[in-house]
């Protein structure tokens, strides 16, 4: 069907501003359009896997520096060394057992320290000076007595395998795509019941709520369903063995399906995403790519120097607005005593020599709100879908139409959905314009 041409915009109001289109901007942009970053390539990747669709979701800028311009800088921390210690340790204890020969406690303890003393050296960061190389290996042994006090002697499942890749194929936009990754054991517990387990060295435990929502153990559960067809439970295992704890979950059939689609989703977005922008976190804090990063690299002295303009008239305008804040609450008190007086006194006007005060009264209607009200907000929208005055009374709401494309809300048909749409309907103009924020420094950030 051929596409009719979207209208031309009428200047700076002729069409909809497209709110929120800044983060992933997949849409069409019109010809000509300034671009305030570079564009590039989009991903061509056919694989992903949970920590590569991870990284996008924390940061688009990262996953680009990463995958598609393929600068891969490991940055190895000494908690990120004990991490990869400890799986060593438990990958050697399995694939023992897995050939019937099962480590002791001490020998476990040992390729630890193998793994620990060949990994160590000037190069990996301690963040915490507080605490020297032993510290964290001690913490690194600890982790693996913790395991031993729970489980040994190991004898609760079978284990299938262990740093196993698992993957399953998907399609997203029409074309096909492999999601991959590697589990760290895979254990059957009985006739068609599986579970995927994983070994957590951080030093946060997470709640039960968050864990019920994690996404990436949960890819493997259905990749496990898609390599063993007779599986009919697959429970998800964390053991954060830091603090002995094993925490557990699992996933419906229509979670799954969801999950499903919000990875097919994901993948759209990343595909066509062109300008892949810095997401500033507290993730920054780790990130291998500050010194290449637009927000963090080292700007020139001028541009600096309008930073610091611009800090000078921002401190000067908080204060303004904290003294129109106070302004603005004695004049509320003054109107509320005007009215009181003028009922009491039954006058609809008080004067003085600076002009004349009148006090009106009118009614106001509350309505609901989708957001503040939104049970009683959608029976008054079925309400008056029922009635003619639908068409009159009601307005599409584009802004919230663009911005569940933007975050990612709408599944993958969702998505083509809204590209469609707005290819035929809109045009977008790409306005270069910086949104600027101010945050007084603080000591953690850098130069
Ligand atoms: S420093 Fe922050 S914003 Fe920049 S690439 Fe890394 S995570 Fe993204």
């Amino acid at each position: 069907m051929r596409r009719k041409p979207a209208p031309e915009p009428q200047g700076d109001g002729g069409t909809p501003s497209l709110p929120g289109m800044g983060p992933s901007a997949r849409l069409p942009i019109e010809a000509g359009a300034s671009e305030p970053s570079a564009h590039i390539e989009s991903d061509t990747s056919r694989k992903f896997s949970p920590s590569k669709l991870d990284t996008y979701k924390d940061c688009p800028r990262r996953y680009r520096f990463r995958y598609v311009d393929g600068l891969r800088r490991r940055v190895e921390t000494a908690e990120t060394l004990v991490g990869s210690s400890v799986h060593k340790a438990l990958e050697g204890l399995y694939a023992g057992i897995i050939h019937g020969r099962e480590l002791s406690l001490d020998e476990a303890l040992a390729v630890f320290d193998q793994a620990w003393t060949a990994g160590w050296s000037d190069a990996v960061v301690n963040r915490h000076k507080e605490y020297g190389p032993q510290h964290h290996q001690s913490a690194g042994r600890d982790c693996v007595r913790n395991y031993f006090s729970a489980y040994a002697p190991f004898k609760q499942d079978a284990t299938l395998a262990v740093e196993k890749r698992l993957g399953f194929s998907l399609k997203a936009d029409g074309e096909d795509f492999r999601i991959e990754g590697l589990v760290d054991r895979l254990a059957r517990v009985a006739p068609g019941v599986y579970e995927v387990h994983d070994y957590k060295t951080t030093a946060n435990l997470p709640g039960q709520a968050s864990l019920d929502e994690d996404w990436q153990l949960a890819i493997y559960d259905i990749a496990v369903r898609e390599n063993w067809p007779d599986a009919r439970e697959v429970a998800l295992v964390w053991h954060f063995v830091r603090f002995g704890q094993t925490m557990r979950s699992m996933r419906t059939a229509p979670q799954r399906e969801q999950l499903l689609g919000d990875i097919a989703g994901l993948i759209v977005r990343i595909k066509h995403d062109h300008r892949f922008l810095p997401r500033r976190s507290v993730l920054c804090g780790w990130c291998e790519y500050r010194d290449i990063c637009p927000i963090w690299k080292p700007v020139p002295s001028d541009g600096g120097m309008l930073a610091k303009e611009y800090a000078v008239q921002e401190s000067k305008r908080r204060g303004l607005r904290e003294k129109m804040h106070d302004l603005e609450i004695q004049f509320r008190q003054l109107e509320d005593d005007i009215v009181k007086y003028a009922i009491e006194h039954d006058v609809g006007r008080l004067s003085c020599s600076e002009g004349d005060v009148f006090i009106t009264q009118k009614e106001d209607y509350h309505v609901p709100t989708r957001t503040h009200a939104p049970e009683f907000y959608a029976a008054l929208e079925d309400r008056l879908r029922e009635t003619p005055l639908w068409k009159q009374a009601a307005h599409i709401d584009l802004h919230r139409l663009l911005q569940g494309y933007d975050s990612g809300e709408w599944d993958a048909a969702g998505a083509k959905l809204v590209e469609e749409i707005v290819s035929d309907c809109a045009h977008i103009k790409r306005i270069t314009k910086a949104v600027v924020r101010f945050h007084l420094k603080k000591e953690e950030e850098p130069e």
